[in-house]
């Protein structure tokens, strides 16, 4: 079996901020049918948020200039939670070795799993998430739920 980082609201876990569930049931579906086995993962849960928690958007950057020390991440009271970010994601990248992952399935537009698009000041723009930079830096192959067709096919289904 294929070993899968995905990110866990994408299969339903009750994990993101607003402790709204975000079930993708295609994706639901690939994880059943192809023969892959998922390692279900949430940044921020392993940075110590709670669920629910106060929403994150970048203030400064992306995901690459905080690895560059350049960027920031603020959440909705205005503390600083950038340094959290980092320890997510670290933790995200040891369990990405611990199973021998070489593809990422991850949740778009997320501070932590964006892989294309992130939030910066309220707008949407290009860019990765910080959990994101570090696996793509490890070499993983990363998919977004917007990618699923690549993603099959990359898996040869
Ligand atoms: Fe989902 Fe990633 Fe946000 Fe966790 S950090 S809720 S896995 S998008």
């Amino acid at each position: 079996m294929t070993p899968l980082l995905v990110s866990a609201c994408l299969l339903g876990l009750n994990t993101r901020y607003n402790a709204e569930t975000k079930t993708n049931a295609q994706v639901v579906a690939l994880i059943e049918q192809a023969d892959i086995m998922p390692i279900i993962v949430c940044p921020e849960q392993l940075a110590g948020f709670s669920t629910p928690r106060p929403s994150c958007e970048f203030i400064q950057g992306s995901g690459e200039q905080v690895w560059r020390g350049t960027g920031q991440l603020k959440n909705s009271l205005g503390d600083d939670v950038t340094a959290a970010f980092c320890r997510g994601a670290q933790e995200t990248l040891t369990i990405a070795r611990m199973t021998h992952c070489r593809i990422a399935l991850l949740k778009e537009r997320s501070p932590s799993c964006g892989s294309r698009f992130i939030h910066c000041q309220g707008e949407l723009c290009p860019g990765q998430g910080v959990t994101t930079v570090l696996l793509h830096q490890e070499g993983l192959r990363l998919f977004s739920e917007e990618q699923l067709d690549e993603l099959q096919e990359y898996l040869g289904n």
